[in-house]
């Protein structure tokens, strides 16, 4: 018998199945790790077939050396799955088996936790009475029972406790433990669900995708519950998606009260044991709920009986680095294999999702009012240029002043969206214009006053503060625009006795950072807390009655075609914070725009009317969903190479062009808007075709470009981020 084996390298030239022989007495089953002679080295790889033949001189071909572990660790939907990516995203094999596996565990750098506990004989000799710490040993255990080895040797040495394990007075017994992620304890707030609850339960009710549109406070968690709980009594298994940022402790609690030990939880903030435990039991079935972030979609669930994808607008359910791949896509690809159902819900859908509703291919259910019948909170358009020519160049409006003062007067709570972090977005030379440049990143360096530090939001690396300008020796030194420290700054300045705090990637970085801050926040009253995208999503105080948002501008002039929706998505999402118990929240919105359509539809919250002009402006203009962006992005050290490999592909895509020349809207090669990251040099090939011919095409263009090219070669369909 033959296998074929897919070795777990990143190099392109290793990216094909390799056929080796099974040794008799060697079981070797599909999806199995196994170590193979490869060159003068032994490698890992995974079995992805078996056959009784082989393509080549059966003679040549050398066996594999050894399993890994006598079962298979890739379940064979998980390798379907490998070949449908591989084969629709143009992705390497070995880069889409890393996406199943905990990665400690690939580099064996993670093993199962053994606990060695000690226990009495059934029948022992009590120690002779000179021994007085193993007679308390012996006493110690008599009263407590089981108790770990560790414990016991730091309470009365190792010495004695060895010495009665030696004489065979105390046995030693080896535990596998699982690392638990650590969870709040709550109570279950299982609830009577509203009719609106109900109806959606009701109709959520085959196999089939549904998009669940319901307004921020609808209670969709509570529907994503029952809806688990229906599975699990038939028996079948549920997978849940968050976004990572709202996977917040009091999400998480909630789930852990609902379904206890059933849980198992996956996202970034876990440690190494911890993942993998969690993996293993989600892999040995023992976990039939899996609540995890993005890249929880791949857990080894099986029986599934319900996916569920909530905020499904959100840009991160794309994986942006390397392998690229759409949740949404790997969520599909599931739900058809398990024949089960699929949910994607969101108070905002994306305006691709809802054009799916529209057009029948997903179902629609919509729960248009919050729970407790509350009002959506009131939002206010301020107009800033307005403001500048009243004389006031702060960062706050004179309106969101006024409703701060009087939340601290009332003692309530008030949130504070702005989304970039540091203190300003760069620094800059007010006498010769210099800009103070990462040298390894085409982009400016953020200010971070907090460690008087300027940082590469790209690459992480750190640089001195400007105080004075290393081209001219000038010292006025201009801060650009406002990041979350500096508002904090500021609101420190007009409420010097308020709580102020602040939530981003800084300051919620170390381990249940999270958790920190939003604790502190639940007892900050008055309060104040400040943040990026962090602050918009999940979050339920019910004494946030003012939202602010300093710059709603911030997102609409980004150079991509779903600014605008995105615009619209955190302006609901931020609103909905507010108000959500028994007094309508109010929402303070400032810009130098007001009169764009977005902030017309946001501010009353009229999504349907938004996504009429939308899609139409999209349809009119061809653009996703009515058309498809391709990019391809080449990457790497030497600019000349990455340059000279890019114009070649273009050459062929012309080719392409030339073929489908009714379905082009647009083509072009270019240096990519960010020219150099960590060093490494950009250049790009950017399409835009209509969706008739759209798969065909894609694949054509995907054989243009050269196997044995230099350069990392990435296909973004339809990207978020066209940095
Ligand atoms: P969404 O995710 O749709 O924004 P949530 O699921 O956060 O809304 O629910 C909003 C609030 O309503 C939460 O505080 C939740 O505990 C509460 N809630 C949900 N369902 C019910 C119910 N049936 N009865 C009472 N309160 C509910
Ligand atoms: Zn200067
Ligand atoms: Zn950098």
């Amino acid at each position: 018998m033959f296998a074929k084996v897919i070795i777990d390298q990143d190099a392109k030239a290793l990216d094909r199945e390799f056929e080796y022989s099974i040794p008799d007495g060697l079981n070797v089953i599909c999806g199995q790790r196994v170590i193979v002679p490869f060159g003068t080295r032994f490698l890992q790889g995974f079995v992805v077939g078996i056959s009784e033949n082989c393509s080549f001189d059966a003679d040549k071909v050398k066996p594999i050396s050894r399993t890994v572990e006598d079962f298979p660790v890739i379940k064979k939907e998980m390798l379907e799955l490998m070949f449908h990516m591989a084969d629709k995203l143009h992705l390497k094999l070995a880069s889409i088996l890393r996406l199943f596996l905990p990665s400690e565990m690939r580099t064996d750098s993670v093993h199962e936790l053994i606990v060695r506990f000690c226990t009495l004989a059934e029948n022992f000799e009590m120690p002779s009475a000179r021994a007085k710490k193993q007679l308390e040993i012996v006493e110690f255990l008599k009263e407590n029972g089981k108790q770990k080895f560790s414990g016991l040797s730091a309470k009365f040495g190792y010495a004695p406790l060895s010495a009665l394990v030696k004489n065979g007075t105390v046995l030693v017994l080896e535990e596998q433990q699982n690392r638990a992620p650590v969870f709040d304890e709550i109570e279950n707030t299982e609830r009577k669900l509203t009719p609106l609850q109900q109806r959606a339960v009701d109709e959520i009710s085959e196999n089939k995708t549904y998009l669940l549109h319901g307004v921020t406070g609808s209670g969709k968690t509570e529907v994503y519950m029952n809806l688990i709980e229906r599975q699990l009594k038939k028996g079948k298994t549920a997978l849940m998606l968050v976004p990572e940022i709202s996977l917040t402790p009091q999400v998480l609690a909630n789930f852990k009260a609902r379904f206890g030990d059933n849980v198992a939880l996956i996202h970034s903030g876990l440690s190494a044991g911890e993942r993998f435990d969690e993996w293993r039991r989600i892999f040995l079935c023992q976990a039939r709920v899996v609540v995890g972030a993005r890249s929880a979609i791949f857990s080894p669930i099986e029986d599934l009986g319900i996916i569920i994808i909530d905020e499904e607008h959100e840009q991160s359910y794309v994986s942006e680095s390397n392998p690229r791949y759409d949740t949404h896509e790997i969520a599909l690809f599931r739900r058809a294999y398990n024949n089960c159902t699929l949910v994607f819900g969101s108070a905002t859908p994306s305006i691709e999702s809802y054009a799916k509703a529209i057009d029948g291919e997903y179902q629609l259910v919509e729960m248009p009012v919050r729970v407790n019948g509350m009002e959506m909170p009131k939002i206010m358009v301020v107009d800033m240029l307005m403001e500048m020519r009243q004389g006031n160049n702060q960062i706050f409006s004179i309106p969101l002043i006024y409703e701060l003062k009087n939340i601290v007067e009332q003692k309530k709570q008030a949130m504070i969206f702005i989304n970039r972090r540091g203190f300003s977005s760069f620094q800059r030379c007010r006498q010769c214009g210099y800009v103070a440049k990462c040298t390894d990143c085409d982009v400016s360096l953020v200010y971070h006053r907090y460690e008087n530090r300027l940082k590469c939001h790209y690459c992480g690396k750190r640089y001195r503060a400007l105080d004075v300008c290393p081209s001219c020796g000038s010292t006025d030194i201009k801060q650009g625009a406002v990041g979350t420290e500096r508002v904090v700054e500021e609101l420190k300045k007009l409420f010097p006795d308020v709580r102020i705090l602040r939530m981003d990637n800084d300051t919620t970085s170390q381990k249940n950072g999270h958790r920190k801050i939003l604790n502190e926040f639940r007892d900050a009253k008055p309060g104040i807390l400040v943040g990026t995208q962090m602050i918009a999503k999940g979050h339920d105080f019910e004494d946030v009655l003012l939202v602010g948002i300093v710059d709603a501008d911030q997102s609409l002039y980004q150079s991509d075609y779903r600014s605008i929706e995105r615009t619209f998505q955190l302006i609901t999402q931020v609103a909905g914070r507010a108000g959500r118990s028994s007094t309508q929240g109010k929402v303070i919105l400032q810009t130098y725009s007001p009169r764009h359509y977005v902030y017309r539809f946001a501010t009353n919250y009229d999504y349907k009317g938004f996504f009429k002009k939308e899609a139409n402006l999209r349809k009119v203009t061809k653009f996703p969903p009515y058309a498809r962006i391709l990019r391809i992005l080449f990457t790497h050290e030497d600019e000349k190479t990455v340059a000279q490999e890019c114009k070649t592909c273009y050459e062929k895509v012309k080719a392409v062009k030339e073929k489908f020349t009714k379905d082009f809207v647009y083509l072009d090669v270019m240096k990519a808007p960010l020219n150099k990251i960590k060093n490494k040099f950009r250049y790009q090939i950017m399409m835009r075709f209509t969706l008739e011919n759209a798969d065909e095409i894609e694949k054509e263009i995907f054989d243009c470009v050269d196997p044995k090219a230099k350069s990392s070669v990435f296909f973004e369909v339809n990207p978020n981020n066209l940095s």
